[in-house]
This record gives structure tokens, sequence and C-alpha cells, in this order.
């Protein structure tokens, strides 16, 4: 049974048109939350998709366009947030790219174009909704970082790198705000079947040493995410910050 833990509360996941953010965004609902669920408008189709789903499972689900990675873009979607919802009570920074190259293939601007997204992204989002947090007194900040971000795996040094930002990002802004009633935690991911983890399990001889590595024995799924984003969400971890929870199926690193 799925705990009613988003009453009368509002939550943004951005990046939420598929894959971990689409499956948070509907967790979120089914928890009662009022969900704003943001990407990119080129992912229209898709968005409205889930916000249909959503609102006929009897939920509440609103569509929110912005590049995160833009500046100007991203204080819009933050003033006509509050402006139709009234408030934000949890932010899951979800957003994310990544590519698979050798550190020697990588270009400049594939460096910068990972760090725009996956951190710079998650900054700036974070930083638009500091303000209304701060006022209220209260504010839960849930970021995707990854299991990359920890230990870094071969043929993706920019997105570990990264990712590894995003979790020291956490730490500092949680001890930073953590007398205002502003908890912000990270989840890092294994390998998550999406569009973006297919990358990884497409190649048969990946998939296996995927699988070797990892304790469970099989790859994870959106749905096996979802939780601990709620959790973090949630009043049940009001004094609990700065973490970054692994949730990979028990990665045994070498
Ligand atoms: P995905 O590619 O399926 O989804 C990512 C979403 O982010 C897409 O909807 C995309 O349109 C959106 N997005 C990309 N750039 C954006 C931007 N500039 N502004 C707004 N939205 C943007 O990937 P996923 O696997 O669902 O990944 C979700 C998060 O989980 C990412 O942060 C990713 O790095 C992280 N993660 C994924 C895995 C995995 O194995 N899938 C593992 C660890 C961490």
């Amino acid at each position: 049974m799925i705990p009613r833990r988003g009453e009368n509360k509002t939550a943004l996941v951005t990046g939420a048109s598929r894959g971990i953010g689409r499956a948070i965004a509907e967790r979120l609902a089914a928890e009662g939350y009022r969900v704003f669920a943001n990407d990119l408008k080129a992912r229209e189709a898709d968005l409205s998709d889930l916000a249909a789903e959503v609102r006929n499972a009897g939920g509440l689900c609103e569509v929110i366009y912005c590049d995160v990675s833009d500046p100007v873009s991203v204080e819009t979607m933050a003033r006509d947030l509050l402006a139709a919802g009234g408030r934000l009570d949890l932010l899951v920074n979800n957003a994310g790219v990544r590519s698979v190259h050798q550190t020697g293939e990588i270009e400049p601007d594939e460096w910068d174009r990972m760090f725009a997204v996956n951190t710079k992204g998650t900054f700036l989002v974070t930083k638009a909704f500091l303000p209304h947090f701060r006022a209220k007194g209260s504010g839960r900040i849930v970021n995707i970082a990854s299991i990359g971000g920890k230990r870094g795996g071969p043929g993706e040094s920019h997105y570990c790198a990264s990712k590894a930002a995003v979790i020291n990002f956490t730490q500092a802004l949680a001890v930073e705000v953590a007398k205002e009633g502003i908890t912000v935690n990270a989840v890092c991911p294994g390998v998550i079947d999406t569009d973006m983890g297919r990358s990884h399990l497409q190649d048969p001889e990946t998939l296996r040493k995927v699988l070797e590595k990892t304790a469970m024995g099989r790859v994870g799924y959106p749905q096996d995410v979802v939780g601990s984003v709620a959790f973090f969400g949630s009043d049940d971890a009001a004094f609990i910050t700065g973490q970054s929870l692994n949730v990979d199926g028990g990665i045994i690193f070498h």
C-alpha cells in the first residue's frame, strides 16, 4: 500500500518525461502530491502523456517546460510554478544526460554538456527555489546522482565527474541550509533499465560484467528508485540530510 505522504504538498520533478523521472512523478502523485513534471519542450508528447495518465489515475499532475541548464529558462519555470502552485515542498533534481566515450575521445563541448545539465542544472533549479524554501522555513531537495559519482567506471569519466560534483554539492548545501528546515539528500542509482541505462545493457559483454558486479544479479528498474526518493521527501526523513544513498542492488567494487 502506497503511503499518502504528499497530501496538500507540491513536488517538482525535472526530466520527468521518461525513465526514472517519470516513475518518480507517478509515485509522488500516488502519494498525494500535486506534481509539476518538467522536461524540455521537445519532450512535450511524452510529458503530456504522463500528465494524462496521472490524472486518469486520480492524481494531480501539471507539465512545466524548461531546459535546466539555462538560467533564464529555470527562473521562468520557478516563477510560473510558484504562481500556479503557490508553494513547493519537494524538489527532485532528476534531469540528466550521459554519453559513453573513452577520456581521450571526449570533446570539450561534450564535457561541458555533461556538467551543464547534470551539475549546473541541479544548482540552477535548486538556487531558483531556495528563497521560497527559506521563506517558509521548510523544503526537501533530492538530487539524483549516480553510483558512478562515487566510483567511476571506464568510458564515462565526464559523466562520473559531473555526478561526483552533485554528491558534493548535496553535502555542502545540506550543512549550509540545515538550520532553515531544508534537507538535501542524493540518491545514487546503479544500472537502471531506461533509455539512458540501455547503453550499458545493449552490449552482451558489458551486461555480463554489470550483472557479475551486482550482488543481486540483476539490473534495476525505475520502480526500484522511487521509494528512496519519496522517503527522502517525506517527514519520515526529517532528521536526515547530506546523505547519498546507493540504490544499486549491491554493486561490488573490486
Ligand atoms: P533518461 O535519459 O531516460 O531520462 C532523462 C530525462 O531528462 C529525459 O526525459 C530528458 O529529456 C531529460 N532532460 C535531459 N536534459 C534536460 C534538460 N536540459 N532540461 C530538462 N530535462 C532534461 O535517463 P534516466 O535513466 O531516467 O536518468 C534519470 C536520472 O538518473 C539522470 O540524472 C541520470 O544521470 C540518473 N541515473 C541513471 C542511471 C541509469 O542507469 N539509468 C544510473 C544512475 C543515475
